[in-house]
């Protein structure tokens, strides 16, 4: 063939005319239909669509019937003319081959590996934006129950102060059975319980292993799993006081060992949240005098327990004073309380946030395990957070029956990245604290769900899988399965299939120093 077509367009001119017939018999619609799509291929002067329309048609009808474009009455030469024209419409010159042999199968192909997701994500796992009807009776109903006014309802206050804290107070918000309720007591007797009412609100009723109820109601497993209690990162970790450090350059602060809501998955459990405890100046001072004293220190993360639990003149003073310290280029806030209790987002704290951010780059990193903690009410503090900070990120932690499933951790990440937050993190629960074995879930799980998301989602809604061990580990698969030759043999981490990429040449790399512009006789 010598019209000139690239080997797409050879492609699918051959599968129009080989081993097809100008005499096949097609059912009478077909044949009207690739008749209408003919006419309007034609006469459509500036579009590519009815171009593409019909050769997508006739394709089927050489497939199914055997039938040659010329059982329509339409001539090659015509169809050449058609595929000139969509070549010279379309404004990168792609040719009708290219998008009707290649670029449409393999969206085709896409599309096919999300189909399960998209049948399931609102089921298996429902952000708290498509369960708002149920949580606003739930917020009634717990309003109600406590004696709460809307004024405390819609304030940090008002919420911390009616926060459920008791097996006795649980009980009147939340039905749960007898045996279920005498575990709780059993265990708030050595693991403190604190939920916000708010929090409260996101349990779903009668829902057996509600992802918020395993998140913020101890059950017994916490004091009957069996094994050696490992100390506490700060025993390994703690240089100076309040201060936790592994790198050289990034330094989290303690700044408080209090939270809105205790999470039955604590990685602090050993510190956080025995006794509230509020730290008099002199101690920041001294966690301020390390960073200040090591100029190697770039990143503060201010954590806790959660950074917010602090009032915001406090909150201000510490910021201050890193803003001050030249060495220290940017300024974290370790953070739950977006999602445990959004009220706390204030306008005063929104004004400091965007200060601060003026002077060093600030971000909020968050907790966030499952959609349902994202509510309109969480989106919008999000929101608010996002115009003043320079970004919000999400340090998730894997955990049995929470979002240990491809459709729940892949709607936890969509669904925070439209709430205006990266996700960051996910972190393999941690070994550390017998308390919580039984939410671990095995590395290989966590990693083949993490990687399941490449090539699904969007990229920046991809989170990178981590163990804590003395620091953070990435856990993922290398998708580098070998060399050929000068070609790296790269394995595609969404379906497996392979694929074969020229390196960079060794020698222009390695033994050429005199390129660009250094060729040039410039005697500087
Ligand atoms: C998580 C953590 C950091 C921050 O690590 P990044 O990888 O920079 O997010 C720093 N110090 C300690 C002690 C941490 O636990
Ligand atoms: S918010 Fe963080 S520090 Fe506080 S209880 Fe939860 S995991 Fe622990």
């Amino acid at each position: 063939m010598s019209e000139g077509f690239d080997s797409y367009t050879k492609e699918l001119f051959d599968a129009l005319f080989k081993e097809t017939s100008a005499t096949a018999e097609v059912p009478a619609e077909v044949r009207e239909r690739i008749g209408q799509l003919f006419e309007r291929a034609k006469s459509s002067e500036n579009l590519t669509q009815p171009i593409v329309d019909l050769f997508l048609e006739l394709l089927n009808a050489a497939k199914n019937f055997k039938a040659s474009p010329e059982a329509f009455g339409i001539k090659r030469e015509e169809l050449v003319a058609l595929a000139r024209k969509h070549e010279e419409i379309d404004e990168h010159h792609v040719t009708i081959g290219g998008r009707v042999m290649r670029a449409i199968p393999i969206v085709e192909e896409a599309n096919r590996r999300v189909e399960e997701y998209l049948r399931l994500k609102d089921v298996e796992a429902p952000s708290g934006i498509e369960l708002w009807d149920q949580i606003q009776k739930n917020m009634e109903r717990i309003k109600k129950r406590l004696g709460m006014t809307d004024e405390e309802w819609n304030t940090f206050n008002g919420q911390l102060k009616h926060a459920i804290n008791t097996v006795e107070e649980l009980a009147k918000v939340i039905d749960l059975p007898e045996d279920a309720i005498r575990d709780v007591a059993r265990v708030t007797q050595h693991y403190r319980m604190r939920i916000s009412p708010y929090y409260a609100s996101l349990i779903m009723p009668g829902k057996i292993n509600d992802p918020v109820l395993l998140q913020s109601v101890p059950t017994g497993e916490m004091i009957d799993n069996a094994g050696i209690e490992i100390p506490p990162v700060a025993a390994d970790h703690s240089p100076a006081r309040l201060i936790d450090q592994f790198y050289p350059r990034v330094v989290a602060v303690k700044i408080t060992n209090m939270c809105a809501m205790y999470c039955t998955h604590c990685l602090r459990i050993a510190h956080i949240g025995k006794k509230d405890r509020i730290y008099p100046k002199d101690t920041y001072k001294e966690a301020l005098d390390y960073i200040r004293k090591n100029e190697r220190i770039r990143d503060v993360l201010l954590t806790g327990g959660d950074a917010l639990m602090l009032p915001n003149h406090l909150l201000k003073w510490i910021l201050d004073q890193l803003l001050e310290i030249d060495h220290v280029r940017m300024i974290r806030l370790g953070t739950r309380i977006p999602v445990t209790v959004p009220q706390r987002i204030d306008d005063e704290l929104l004004d400091i946030l965007e200060y601060v951010n003026d002077k060093k780059p600030v971000r909020v990193v968050t907790q966030i395990n499952t959609a349902q903690e994202i509510t309109p009410v969480s989106k919008e503090a999000f929101k608010k957070i996002s115009k003043r900070v320079s970004a919000i990120l999400n340090q998730a932690v894997l955990l049995k029956g929470i979002n240990d499933s491809k459709v729940k951790m892949w709607k936890l990440c969509e669904t925070i990245q439209e709430a205006y937050v990266r996700p960051y993190y996910v972190f393999n629960c941690s070994y550390r604290n017998p308390q919580f074995a039984h939410f671990r879930v095995p590395v290989e799980v966590g990693r083949d769900i993490i990687e399941s998301m490449y090539g699904n989602i969007s990229g920046d809604a991809i989170p990178r899988y981590i163990a804590t061990a003395g620091g953070k580990v990435p856990l993922h698969r290398s998708n580098v399965m070998g060399r050929a030759d000068n070609r790296v043999i790269l394995r595609k981490p969404w379906d497996g299939t392979i694929a074969e990429y020229p390196d960079a040449d060794p020698e222009k790399y390695f033994c050429d120093d005199k390129f660009a512009f250094a060729k040039y006789g410039w005697n500087r």
